[in-house]
């Protein structure tokens, strides 16, 4: 069985060394039908060197350098384009998903599941904003997509290559993994386990970043926020005909008042809805340019793959 193990790095050059040591105890039941695919997405840290130097030690480790940052879930598929193995689990580089649930995860899948997810059933050393937006965000995302999308998972997952290669066929730019996986079907089960602190650095996923993501995610599986545009010009044109017949009785009651309040209010309220419509119609305008455009989802400035020493290379 070739395993694969994939994981993006941005600015992780603290935790790379980590990183390696806890993954190569895993694969080392694997032998050499394993590879550790280490991804790095345009970091300005000391992040590639130390990707280098782990791949110089060991054989296992394909280090990728993409020629700049793409974002995580570029990063990600960067990676599983290059992955050999028949099974493939990708993980984040913060160790924040335990990779010992691989022994369970493998279990799950030698008994006929193409693909096995890591549910967080808590998160630790995480911030309150950041709980209670991502528990939201999963919650909002269900309720507007039109697919069934596993709750509280990332994408810490185990794949085999049938489920592999299907998701890898979907060419959008917009990429929101776990939904993909989601929509391909197959035969899928999660796996409840505790989400750990970062081991080393900083999140990488800022709430501006946050916010796109989930907007990535809801436009990429969803139209119905563009039904939500149509379902609010009702509200506004039933609570226009309302103010309608409040302005008729009052002119037939001669109560023709400066009427400032409403003219203002409705004027903001009208507006407030028309810019929210436009802007969702601009989400989805938007991202059919930016896909209509076909550009290569990243380039990979440098590789590591079957690299050699340093020291055949020099007296080569
Ligand atoms: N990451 C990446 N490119 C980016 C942002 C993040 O490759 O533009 C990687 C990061 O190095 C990490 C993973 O994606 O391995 C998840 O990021 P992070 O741990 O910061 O997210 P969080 O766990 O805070 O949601
Ligand atoms: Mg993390």
């Amino acid at each position: 069985m070739y395993l694969s193990l994939v994981v993006p790095c941005m600015n992780e050059e603290d935790g790379i060394d980590t990183l390696v040591t806890r993954l190569s105890a895993i694969t080392a039941q694997w032998h050499q039908r394993a590879e550790i695919i280490l991804v790095d997405d345009g970091s300005t840290d000391g992040t590639w060197s130390a990707i280098e130097q782990a791949s110089q030690q060991c054989s296992q480790i394909v280090g990728i350098k993409l020629s700049a940052n793409r974002g995580h879930q570029i990063a990600l598929t960067a990676g599983l384009e290059a992955a050999k193995g028949e099974r493939i689990m990708m993980l984040d580089a913060d160790l924040q998903d335990p990779p010992e649930l691989m022994t369970d995860m493998m279990f799950m899948m030698d008994r006929g599941f193409d693909v096995v997810y890591g549910r967080r059933a808590e998160r630790l050393g995480e911030t309150m904003f950041k709980r209670a937006t991502a528990h939201m965000f999963y919650r909002v995302l269900n309720a507007m997509s039109d697919i069934d999308i596993p709750r509280d998972t990332g994408d810490f997952r185990l794949v085999n290559r049938k489920t592999l290669d299907a998701v890898l066929e979907m060419p959008e730019r917009a990429r929101f993994i776990r939904g993909m996986f989601a929509w391909a079907g197959f035969k899928q089960v999660g796996i409840e386990y505790i989400r750990a602190p970062r081991e080393t650095g900083e999140t990488k996923y800022p709430l501006r970043k946050m916010i796109r993501f989930s907007v990535d995610a809801m436009t990429a599986f969803s139209t119905k926020p563009l039904k939500l545009a149509t379902r609010l010009s009702f509200v506004s044109l039933f609570i226009a005909s309302m103010m309608a017949i409040y302005v008729f009785r009052s002119l037939i009651l001669f109560q023709t008042a400066p009427g400032w309040a409403s003219v203002i209010l409705a004027v903001s309220f009208f507006s407030g809805v028309q810019l929210l419509t436009l802007g969702i119609l601009g989400e989805y305008v938007g991202r059919l340019y930016v896909e209509a455009k076909k550009r290569p989802l990243y380039f990979v400035s440098e590789e590591t793959r079957d690299a050699m020493p340093i020291a055949t290379k020099m007296s080569a």
